[in-house]
């Protein structure tokens, strides 16, 4: 964690604890922290599970990674150091919003394990004294020939033509992840599949009632 540079500064307790949220909105909040390559289906996976359960009355909500960096992270590249801040900032933006209530769908490449492993410790730490938050590691499998077959956004062929570097699965490296609580391979299955795999995995868990 990243110790606060101010010094008189106090955590104030709200008046609302976490369970009285979840009475309003009718279910709890979770994180699931999508990571995989490129083109793995991560924003596409994030927005179908968030439109299924905005129609079943769920709050939800997908932090996206290009959508991210052209406000909260416009300062950062993709240099290792600027991919960490990355995601700790995006780390503690999703903890707020859980803490809100909302299921919260991230959806960036997040390429390395230990920043991954970071931001569950910050769910995991119970600064507030209302325990750990809901942390599920969702790894959006597909091999490299499939996320560089689909290029959505023609990137791999700018990465192979060398006019773009540090690119995750070329010239950067992913750590997939080794205990993510769902792997979803979105090379044999559909989105829509998919998305439903999702929504009853978090239904068996209780996310979706309070
Ligand atoms: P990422 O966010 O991981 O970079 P995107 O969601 O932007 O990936 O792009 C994934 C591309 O793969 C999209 O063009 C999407 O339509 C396509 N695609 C094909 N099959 C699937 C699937 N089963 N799940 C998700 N995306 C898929």
């Amino acid at each position: 964690m990243t110790a606060p540079k101010a010094t008189n500064i106090t955590w104030h307790a709200g008046e609302l604890d976490r369970a009285a949220r979840a009475r309003a909105h009718g279910h709890g909040g979770a994180t699931l922290w999508l990571t995989g390559l490129s083109g793995s289906g991560k924003s596409t996976l994030a927005r179908r599970v968030e439109r299924r359960l905005l129609e079943r009355g769920v709050f939800a909500y997908v932090l996206d990674g290009d959508n991210i960096r052209h406000g909260l992270c416009a300062d950062l590249g993709f240099s290792p150091e600027d991919r960490h801040e990355n995601i700790r900032r995006v780390g503690e933006v999703a903890k707020l919003f859980t803490d809100a209530g909302a299921i919260v769908l991230t959806a960036f490449v997040s390429p390395y394990r230990a920043d991954r492993d970071a931001v569950r410790a910050l769910f995991d730490r119970a600064r507030d004294g209302e325990g750990a938050l809901p942390f599920v590691e969702v790894h959006v499998a597909a091999d490299l020939a499939t996320c560089e077959g689909r290029d959505p956004k023609g990137l791999y062929a700018k990465a192979r033509r060398g006019e773009l570097r540090d690119f995750t699965g070329i010239d950067a490296p992913y750590e997939a992840p080794s205990a993510a609580e769902l792997t979803i391979d979105t090379g044999s299955e559909d989105v829509d599949a998919s998305a439903a795999r999702v929504i009853a995995w978090l239904e068996a868990r209780g996310h979706l009632s309070s």
